[in-house]
């Protein structure tokens, strides 16, 4: 269960985090901050290319970054931008990797809370590991 405090650390994490975006072409800035099932939080922010298919999302990167260090479970992560946009399919499914129970925090930069979702009911229909039992 994830408290109201942890809740706003997770969101305000994602705000300060997002001033480090690197997206000259969209100009769209995305924060992440993504909680572990051991009480770290991992941090990413979109990183964009001139050549714009190599680029990636701010979920993906604190995914990434937490999963380099070793974690395997999550309990949420929150998203920051501008306007509250959602996940993007590629994070979605990235993020369906560590388990559909995941909590979804989707804020704006004053740090209002637009959504709050968990990732099965985001994908629903999800293709996951077990996907590939046979
Ligand atoms: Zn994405």
């Amino acid at each position: 269960m994830l408290t109201d405090e942890l809740r706003q650390t997770l969101i305000q994490t994602a705000i300060e985090t997002r001033r480090w975006a690197y997206a000259p072409y969209s100009n769209y800035l995305v924060g992440a901050a993504l909680l572990t099932s051991s009480g770290r939080i991992y941090d990413g922010i979109n990183v964009e290319s001139a050549a714009y298919s190599t680029t990636i999302c701010a979920e993906r990167v604190a995914v990434f970054k937490a999963v380099s260090e070793g974690e395997r479970e999550f309990q949420a992560i929150a998203v920051v931008t501008e306007n509250g946009g959602s996940p993007c399919g590629s994070c979605r499914q990235v993020l369906a990797e560590f388990g559909l129970d995941l909590l979804i925090l989707i804020a704006d930069i004053d740090g209002n809370l637009r959504e709050e979702i968990s990732l099965a009911d985001l994908l629903p229909n999800a293709f996951t590991p077990k996907s590939l039992d046979r």
